[in-house]
């Protein structure tokens, strides 16, 4: 069946952008998730780069007609097997689509799906604004962020990426293409169908263009690593620096050996010689004197609970080197890596999880390194490789560390989504209604099945 379409797929967008040999598309067939947790793809996929919405559209209609499952690609770096092409069909790649339009006026981004992450910080830098959300890897494009409604590290002062969206263009399943939303800060026009499209991970429709709200660009910024003996003093001093009424960009945890692993990995040295476990808190202001005032009060705060002397990075190398540390803990430690995952809890219960991550790594005698984004609740252990223990030890594992999560009221993914490799996990903690409504949803926008439709 696939054979078949592909003289129309190259009638469809030109013959330089339909890739039939495997050989030219593995890259396509994987994407970050460790390998032993990712999915394996289907032996039949043609590759398409499609130029526009246009084309776009076609494909789908042509794919909806042949009922053929179409697997939307954008940077490949989601963690849940969400990308990989699972049964034979068409990958359609929006790499070719990375336009960037600023609308100063409006202080808004107009971007096409297939800009990466990169490109969109760098052109809101030089329009003199700033895109803040920072999901760790840059490769992601702007469609995979949307659809997989990204957080990262700084989502404690601004949100996550559902909170800059203003507008959407999509391709239905059918083909149809919808504008919603627009280069608006209030819209309460019917159902939200443009925060339906966030975080629908693929499966309701192509996003091809996408409106962010942009802000001014800080007069200052500094990022303080602050170093614990003590875990639970660490994760105690979060909620006391929010309530003194200091929103930072980002509160992170991160743990002695892992951090390391992660500076050397990357042939940099981690600055804080001290302490076992650290928070890095990036403070940004309108100029240097609200950051260092900002600075100092966190300081003062993090001391009152127990930290050591904090650290001050205030040059941008400096801070840009702390955050690149952080962010390649998972590259660092990936070979290693059954699965990572991104449970999340209401923000107070998050040293009530790590003590039951503790329990549970007793109990298999197993080595969970975790970290993760303090504030917001959300925290990374990683399910490690263990020699003489299969698949079966870490889906026990990882099951445990769900219940433990849904128990202290939180879910199982706060960040990476469901993809391809959660979905037996989904009724943990949603409710037969619930999927029963979500499955639905999915019937009408999409009622051949055809997009990501094992998801
Ligand atoms: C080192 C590292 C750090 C990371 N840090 C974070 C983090 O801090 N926070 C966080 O939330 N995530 C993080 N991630 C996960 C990942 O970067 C995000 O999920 C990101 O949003 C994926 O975007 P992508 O373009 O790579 O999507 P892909 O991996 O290509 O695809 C992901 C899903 O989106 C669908 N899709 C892609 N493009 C479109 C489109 N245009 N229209 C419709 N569907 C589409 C795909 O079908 C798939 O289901 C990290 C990953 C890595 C490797």
């Amino acid at each position: 069946m696939i054979k078949e379409i592909e003289n129309d797929l190259r009638d469809i967008v030109g013959e330089d952008w339909v890739v039939t040999k495997r050989e030219q598309m593995e890259d396509y067939l994987i994407d970050e998730t460790p390998a032993s947790a990712r999915p394996q793809p289907a032996a039949e996929v043609v590759l398409v780069k499609p130029a526009d919405s246009q084309e776009i559209s076609k494909i789908l209609k042509l794919a909806s007609e042949k009922k053929i499952p179409v697997f939307p690609r954008g940077g490949g770096t989601g963690l849940v097997g969400g990308a990989i092409p699972t049964k034979d069909g068409i990958i359609l790649s929006t790499e070719r689509m990375e336009k960037i339009e600023i609308d100063k006026e409006n202080m808004m981004a107009i971007v096409e799906a297939g800009a990466t992450l990169e490109k969109l910080l760098k052109a809101a830098e030089e329009a003199d604004m700033l895109f803040p959300p920072h999901p760790g890897d840059e490769g992601a494009q702007v469609g995979g962020l949307v659809v997989c409604n990204a957080g990262g590290a700084r989502a404690v002062k601004y949100g996550i990426i559902r909170n800059y969206v203003k507008g959407i263009e999509v391709v239905l399943p059918t083909g149809e293409i919808v504008n919603l939303g627009g280069k608006l800060l209030k819209n309460n026009t019917g159902y939200n169908l443009m925060h339906l499209m966030i975080g629908s991970e693929g499966t309701l429709g192509i996003i091809t263009k996408v409106i962010f709200r942009l802000y001014p660009k800080f007069g200052a910024t500094a990022t303080l690593i602050v170093p614990y003996e003590n875990r639970h003093d660490a994760i105690n001093t979060v909620p006391k620096i929010l309530q003194r009424g200091i929103i930072p960009l980002a509160i992170e945890y991160v743990e002695k050996d892992t951090i390391e692993k992660s500076a050397e990995h990357l042939g940099k040295k981690w600055p804080c010689e001290e302490g076992n476990a650290f928070l890095i808190v990036i403070v940004a202001g309108t100029g240097i004197d609200e950051v260092y005032s900002e600075s100092e009060k966190i300081s003062e705060t993090c001391q009152e609970n127990n930290s050591l002397e904090p650290l001050i990075a205030e040059s941008r190398e400096e801070q840009d080197r702390i955050l690149d540390i952080r962010s390649n803990i998972y590259t660092a430690l990936k070979p290693e890596i059954a699965d990572i995952l991104d449970v999340t809890v209401p923000p107070a219960n998050m040293g009530k999880l790590m003590d039951v991550i503790d329990k549970i790594a007793e109990k298999f005698n197993a080595y969970i390194p975790t970290y993760g984004h303090a504030a917001d609740g959300n925290l990374h252990p990683h399910v490690m490789v263990e020699k003489g223990k299969g698949l079966d030890h870490v889906k026990k594992l990882k099951n445990e560390i769900y219940k433990a999560a849904i128990d202290l009221g939180g879910v199982i993914t706060g960040e990476h989504g469901i993809g391809k490799i959660r979905i037996e996990d989904l009724n943990l903690c949603l409710s037969e209604k619930e999927i029963q409504l979500m499955e639905g949803i999915k019937k009408l926008f999409d009622p051949n099945n055809i997009l990501n439709p094992i998801k």
